[in-house]
């Protein structure tokens, strides 16, 4: 019997929320299985660990069709993150939010209206997770 979607789990093993990568069962522990952290990235300080997280949560929020209010909330304190990457990154995000929430016709909106801020998107590779 063939059962290709057995196969094909246990040739392709788990995506590590940390690195991004794909690997094999055995890249993980029991508890790295849980939490979709790979071995190697649990040895990471926990702070690398958070900024690593925090930057993939605000490039998600260029990502969403609609920045809400919750998500502004959340951009506020991350925007006053001790980790100064995390701060402008979360700063930058909440610029946009305030223009236009809605990702529809956000970017020509900014062409338009806020060139300065269009221009710290492609700097800092936002622009990559909003798509054009
Ligand atoms: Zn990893």
């Amino acid at each position: 019997m063939y059962y290709p979607n057995t196969i094909m789990k246990k040739r392709c093993g788990h995506y590590c929320r940390i690195c991004g990568s794909l690997k094999p069962n055995e890249a993980f522990s029991g508890k790295g299985h849980r939490t979709h952290v790979c071995k190697k990235c649990a040895r990471l300080p926990k702070e690398k660990r958070e900024e690593i997280e925090c930057k993939d949560e605000i490039f998600n929020y260029l990502r969403q069709s609609h920045i809400s209010d919750k998500n502004v909330s959340r951009l506020r304190k991350l925007s006053v993150s001790p980790n100064e990457q995390i701060a402008a990154l979360a700063g930058i995000v909440l610029d946009v939010a305030e223009i236009k929430p809605y990702k529809k016709r956000r970017l020509k909106e900014l062409v338009k209206k806020r060139r300065d801020i269009l221009h710290k998107l492609e700097e800092t590779g936002l622009i990559l997770a909003h798509g054009w």
